[in-house]
């Protein structure tokens, strides 16, 4: 589903991401670790249209997305949460869903509101403010999030927080997810039930390429991983492999003397 190949990102002398190729395959998911700072958010940042990579190809269904604008990838299918949460504080639940289903909402070009007499352009927003409506409701039940449809995103507590940045990654109607740490700050019951998520969302058909911290839920729920070190891939395989590569735990505990 998406092709990465030869990707770098260099800050000034800082080279983030160094000749990365890697591979999300349709329907699966997938797992990026590594140590701090080892280039796993650059990679997906230059991936998902956040910054430009300085080299390499990004190939998403065969089509070159390389250099993309954010709001156009999302369009063409990806879809991404961040490390630290991104909501929208200040509006419910609900209104946080509906601004992530906007890209689909297929609003009339401002060329043809301009055709369209006031009350018939007014009378078309409302109808496409519904479907938007019918739509973030399906998200909210799939996230069990109905009785805060009308809360305010800061009301909730931290782990429907971040189960709502998803909720509105969805809404999007995405085919491949990009999640950054999702199980950052969670309690361990907070995880498990992320864990179930994240089964839940790649049994709808949906490709889920991820970062994270936690081993555990890394090697539960991940088919393959790709390994970064100083922005280079270290290694690739199934979890079972990446436990017991010599480099990879050199990387994360050193080496004895
Ligand atoms: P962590 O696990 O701590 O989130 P990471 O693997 O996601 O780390 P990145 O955040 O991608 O790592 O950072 C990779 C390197 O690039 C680091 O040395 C970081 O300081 C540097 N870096 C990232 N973004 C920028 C930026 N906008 N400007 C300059 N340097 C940056």
């Amino acid at each position: 589903l998406l092709k990465v190949e030869g990707l770098a990102k260099v800050y000034g002398g800082v080279h983030a991401v160094d000749d990365v190729d890697f591979v999300a395959q349709a329907g699966r998911i997938s797992g990026i670790i590594g140590p701090n700072g080892a280039g796993k958010t650059t990679l997906f940042n230059v991936i998902t249209g956040l910054d430009e990579p300085t080299r390499g190809r990004v190939l998403f269904k065969g089509r070159d997305i390389t250099g993309f604008a954010a709001h156009r990838i999302t369009k063409l299918g990806i879809a991404r949460t961040f490390q630290n949460i991104r909501l929208f504080k200040e509006l419910t639940v609900i209104e946080n869903i509906m601004v992530g289903r906007h890209v689909r909402a297929g609003h009339p070009t401002l060329e043809r509101m301009r055709t369209l007499n006031a009350l018939h352009s007014l009378w078309s927003r409302d109808k496409v403010e519904r479907s938007i409506y019918l739509s973030a409701r399906r998200w909210l039940e799939f996230f069990a999030l109905e009785q805060s449809a009308k809360e305010l995103a800061r009301n909730l507590p931290y782990g429907k927080q971040r189960a709502l940045e998803i909720a509105r990654a969805l809404a999007t109607d995405p085919t491949l997810l990009f999640l950054d740490e999702p199980a950052a700050g969670m309690n361990p019951a907070e995880t498990r039930e992320l864990l179930g998520t994240i089964k839940r969302v790649n049994d709808l058909g949906i490709t889920i390429v991820l970062i994270e911290h936690d081993m555990k839920l890394v090697m539960n729920v991940c088919e393959r991983i790709t390994v970064l070190n100083y922005g280079k891939k270290l290694a690739e395989g199934t979890p079972e492999e990446i436990k017991n590569d010599p480099a990879v735990i050199e990387a994360y505990l050193g080496r004895e003397e």
